[in-house]
């Protein structure tokens, strides 16, 4: 029992003893938290050696509730200031005022001039405060919703001096009232170098817009000469993209619209819904949707587009912070859609679609890094910062070479069918002159055929008269030119009439024929030629022939006819020919019919004296 009691009362103590384990625990614990949180909310002393410091991880923040003034802030309670909880750049977006405070020590101790800087152009409202013992020594006005002049230093961001410090403390309260993204990228920092650092950064954004310059320039050329549409849409993006650019680096509120107020804002909030239209109209007009894509792709991107239209409209009514929401989801669906609709030429067999979905991905990465960097998901770098501007150039690169390979397989294409065009065409005038070729010696064909018809007696195929007649006159001249002899024979068959008569005009027909056979045969001296003269008279012309010799060939002509036996059926016939030959040399031109009528006298005695003879001019009885 006893040893129960013992175990229990051990039991006791141990739990006292635990008990006051505890306690002290919880009371180091709280007075940790007692310790820490008063650490917290004390406000932080930041001290200045002439070397630049980030005031941001520093700084203290307070919302401001409605309608509180600067006194009221002053005494807010300590617990209500707080660090920024995130690594963030960004502090997000609120209607209320924010309050940021910083106390500074050493500045009268500098050698430089150092200055507050506000590097980010486009807070509306942004007031300063310096305190020094508790009172208020300096109050500066700045902001884009407010004229440029007021501000104390003329600068792009907002810059604040702290000349009238002459305490060893100060401190430094800001009030800061905008829709959009309370980015707060606050330094201390002395005015010369913030000056180089500007002259950098503005080296760098005119090496930028320089790159959208000529990038401009040399499309509009490219328009000019080729008046493609698509060119003309990608100048647009182009300007609108740079003018957007310099505008969010605060071009334009320091050198155009500083002194309206407000224009800033509106210029923004319009533009950043319109460059995404401008580049759907580009993306639409050069990946060709209407040839790659489903009418679903289509609806998307139509849908957009009114979207896009719709934001643009609503830039004028709607407030900037919606806006600026709404434009940053616009980015991201837009670039993605005109990721989607590359990848879809790309799948559907579009060459040029490659390098364009590329381009738009390399665009999409860098949004998604500056994003990312913006609400502080990855930690802040200066790259990040920049994301969008370097993904822009990126993209703008690459559309510039994607560009140009589409136009290069467009002419290429071009040509392709224009030379095969030309093919076509040269084929097709070889075989047109093939055609006329063959026609064309068809003709000549007929047309020689025709002369022959003309100048050939159908029957026999000698010579016909007209023929004779022209080309007899001919040869008559020829001779009293050269003074030639020139003879003419006239051959006439014997007793026809009978023939036919007896054995009928077909077995006639047949007889001139083998007569103007046996003619051809004997009459073969080269430039003499014989013709059908009429009914069963022939008549032949001996240029540069004596009488004598004329009437030789005239003497085998009629031995030649004796000794022939035409035969057809039981029809049979020797047939005898008279022949009167005349022959002279021309002392008078154009006298050729007297020399015929010389040559048919002597036929005619032919006739007279017997048939069956050759009768010369030399034996004619006149
Ligand atoms: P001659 O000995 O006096 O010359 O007597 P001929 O009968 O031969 O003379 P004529 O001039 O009286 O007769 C010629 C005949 O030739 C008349 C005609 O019927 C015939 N004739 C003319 N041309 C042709 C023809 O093309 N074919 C045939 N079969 N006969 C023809
Ligand atoms: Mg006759
Ligand atoms: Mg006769």
């Amino acid at each position: 029992m006893a040893d129960t009691h013992k175990r229990s009362e051990s039991d006791v103590n141990d739990k006292a003893f635990m008990v006051h384990v505890i306690q002290a625990f919880i009371s180091f614990a709280i007075l940790l938290l007692v310790f820490y949180a008063t650490h917290a909310s004390a406000i932080e002393t930041v001290h200045y050696s002439d070397k630049k410091v980030s005031l941001l991880p520093l700084l203290e923040f307070v919302s401001e509730r409605n309608g509180e003034t600067l006194d009221e802030i002053l005494v807010r309670p300590e617990s209500d200031w707080h660090h920024r909880d995130s690594i963030s750049n960004n502090l997000g977006q609120t209607d209320n005022a924010l309050w940021a405070r910083v106390r500074l020590s050493g500045i009268t101790e500098s050698f430089s001039q150092p200055i507050i800087r506000l590097n980010y152009p486009h807070h509306d409202y942004v007031d300063f405060y310096l305190f020094e013992h508790g009172r208020m020594i300096r109050h500066f006005e700045a902001g884009d919703q407010r004229p440029f002049d007021i501000r104390p230093i003329d600068e792009r961001t907002f810059w604040f001096p702290l000349d009238a410090a002459t305490a060893e403390e100060q401190e430094v309260y800001i009030r800061i009232l905008t829709p959009g993204p309370l980015l707060i990228p606050l330094d201390l920092i002395n005015y010369d170098e913030a000056i180089e650092e500007e002259k950098l950064i503005f080296f760098w954004a005119g090496s930028f817009l320089g790159i959208i310059f000529i990038m401009v320039l040399y499309n509009l050329f490219l328009y000019l000469s080729l008046r493609e549409a698509s060119y003309l849409l990608y100048i647009i993006y182009l300007a609108c993209a740079g003018f957007m650019q310099a505008t969010l680096f605060g071009l334009g509120q320091q050198y155009f619209w500083g002194d309206m107020p407000g224009v800033n804002n509106q210029v923004i909030a319009f533009l950043a819904p319109f460059v995404q239209l401008t580049a759907m109209a580009f993306v639409l007009r050069f990946v060709d949707l209407q040839k790659f894509g489903s009418i679903f792709d289509r609806s998307i991107a139509y849908l957009l587009m009114f979207s896009l239209i719709v934001m643009c409209l609503a830039s004028f009514t709607v407030p900037y912070g919606i806006i600026v929401k709404l434009g940053h989801s616009a980015a991201f669906f837009g670039v993605a859609c005109a990721l989607y609709i590359g990848i879809k030429g790309w799948v559907m067999g579009m060459k040029s679609a490659r390098l364009f979905t590329i381009a738009w991905f390399a665009h999409l990465i860098f949004i998604a890094w500056y994003l990312l960097d913006m609400t502080g998901k990855v930690p802040s770098t200066e790259i990040g910062n920049q994301a969008f501007a370097i993904g822009f150039i990126a993209e703008l690169s690459l559309l510039s070479i994607a560009f140009a390979d589409k136009m290069n397989q467009e002419k290429e294409l071009r040509i392709g069918s224009q030379t095969k065009l030309l093919d076509m065409q040269m084929a097709m005038n070889k075989e047109l002159d093939n055609k006329v070729k063959e026609r064309t010696s068809a003709l000549e064909k007929a047309n020689r055929r025709l002369e022959e018809l003309s100048v050939t007696d159908g029957l026999t195929k000698l010579f016909n008269r007209r023929y004779f007649d022209q080309v007899y006159r001919e040869h008559y001249q020829q001779s009293y030119k050269d003074q030639h002899p020139i003879s003419v024979m006239m051959v006439d068959i014997d007793f026809f009439k009978k023939l036919n008569d007896e054995h009928g005009h077909a077995f006639g027909d047949l007889c001139l024929v083998r007569a103007a056979q046996i003619i051809r045969k004997v009459v073969t001296m080269p430039g003499v030629f014989a013709a059908r003269y009429g009914g069963e008279e022939f008549v032949v012309v001996f240029p540069k022939t004596t009488e004598d010799r004329a009437c030789q060939v005239g003497e085998m002509l009629r031995r030649a006819f004796e000794k022939t036996t035409v035969t057809q059926g039981e029809h049979s016939k020797i047939m005898t020919i008279s022949v009167g030959v005349s022959c002279e040399i021309p002392v008078h031109p154009g006298q050729e019919e007297k020399l015929l009528g010389l040559a048919d006298d002597c036929l005619y005695q032919s006739k007279e004296h017997g048939r069956n003879r050759v009768t010369g001019v030399s034996k004619l009885n006149r």
